[in-house]
């Protein structure tokens, strides 16, 4: 059969509507919104392509869309411009797997100084060995030079989306929020006027009176009426941090802190506004006013740990790999598929193959300017779009 027949397509909007399309050519679909293009092609073509495959290997579960008879239709493959996926962890780098790729690179051909004797060790190199601990494997490696144990870095290790992996600050997300202080408390004012922002009436008035009873459990004057700008360094550390602070700590170590509110157990205008924060659980509307996003102090945003974040191959560590775009990170593959040699190329020449076929079909569709770090959610549905007919065409499927 050279063409597909549609006969009599009712779905939707549409009436009677019989037509032919040729196989083997490109055929658009063009019309003014709302004519039924989307209807013709999703809800009636494709849905019965699935059908008609789920039926021919016995399998139910789709309806029959409003249509008398399709003939000649083939499984198919939709690549659509939206995105549910709003999962922030989602980047280039994980929906098309060249991330998990170079992990395994970074495991095989990694880098570092040995923590024994500080000497530029390869994994490759040295010798391991697999521990059991519990139901937890655990891999270690000989430095190759000193031949002292340490922990072998590993995929995981390698992978923001792991406990082992990510930062433990950002927890991989490689940035975090912070408060802002002079939204949140305005030092102008006393706590009587209403200096805490975000303290609700009554809820004010039982906090400053928890504040208060700290204040005389420490025999610290209580600064009643004043601007908060004229607190002692002490004063504005608890009204800010609360009893638990490191200087209180310091002041105060032999004194047992209060133990209810009443008695003064106070837990400070910023920790307060972080637990009320969590608790809405996501629900930023409310205190996004107090709050702003930040590149992580920890990992400075490369979203990994340190051990993972140490580790080079061929003199790049795998968070500065994740800026490249596309493009360069053909380059640089090509460059280590010229040095490795011998064993360490059997490590990884498989891999190596996979990232180069991934990343050519990429670049073919016009997005070699993107970095396996973009994240899914800003790419425009259009590079979302061939990033998709990329990994179609990555599909063994005739
Ligand atoms: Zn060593
Ligand atoms: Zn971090």
């Amino acid at each position: 059969m050279h063409s597909i027949k549609i006969e009599n397509a009712n779905e939707g909007n549409l009436k009677n509507v019989s037509l032919e399309i040729p196989k083997n050519k490109l055929v658009v679909f063009t019309g003014v919104s709302g004519s039924g293009k989307s209807t013709l092609l999703i809800d009636v073509l494709f849905n019965e392509c699935q059908r008609q495959y789920l039926e021919a290997l016995s399998l139910q579960g789709i309806h029959k869309p409003k249509v008398d008879r399709i003939r000649g239709v083939s499984p198919a493959i939709v690549i659509s411009q939206t995105d549910t996926n709003k999962n922030p962890r989602s980047t280039v780098g994980t929906v098309s797997n060249i991330y998990t790729d170079l992990r395994m690179i970074y495991e095989k051909l990694g880098t570092r100084t040995c923590p024994h004797c500080g000497k530029i060790i390869m994994a490759a190199d040295c010798k391991e060995e697999t521990e059991k601990i519990g139901n937890d494997f655990y891999v270690y490696m000989y430095c190759c030079e000193c031949g002292k144990r340490m922990e072998k870095i590993t995929r995981t290790h390698f992978s923001f989306n792991t406990k082992e992996g990510a930062c433990p600050v950002c927890e991989g997300l490689g940035k975090i929020h912070t408060i802002r202080r002079a939204q949140a408390v305005n030092e102008q004012l006393s706590l009587e006027d209403g200096a805490v922002t975000y303290w609700e009436k009554k809820y004010g008035e039982y906090q400053i009176s928890v504040l208060y009873a700290a204040f005389k459990h420490y025999g610290i004057p209580v600064p009643a009426n004043s601007p908060v700008q004229q607190f002692s360094e002490m004063q504005k550390a608890i009204f800010y941090d609360g009893i638990d602070c490191e200087l209180v700590k310091k002041a105060f170590p032999d004194l047992t802190p209060p133990k209810t509110a009443a008695l003064g157990k106070y837990e400070g205008a910023l920790p307060i506004l972080w637990r009320r924060f969590t608790e809405k659980n996501g629900d930023v509307k409310q205190f996004a006013p107090y709050f702003t996003t930040i590149e992580c102090p920890q990992c400075k945003g490369e979203r990994l740990a340190e051990s993972g974040r140490i580790v080079t191959v061929n003199g790049v560590r795998l968070p500065q790999l994740s800026l490249f775009s596309l493009e360069e990170l053909f380059q640089w593959i090509q460059e280590l598929g010229d040095v490795v040699t011998g064993q360490q190329e059997s490590f990884v020449a498989a891999y190596l193959l996979d990232i180069r076929t991934k990343l050519s079909r990429f670049i073919n569709v016009g997005l070699g300017y993107l970095s396996l770090d973009r994240q899914t959610v800003t790419l425009s549905g259009g590079e979302l779009q061939r990033l998709r007919l990329a990994a179609v065409l990555d599909s063994d499927l005739s």
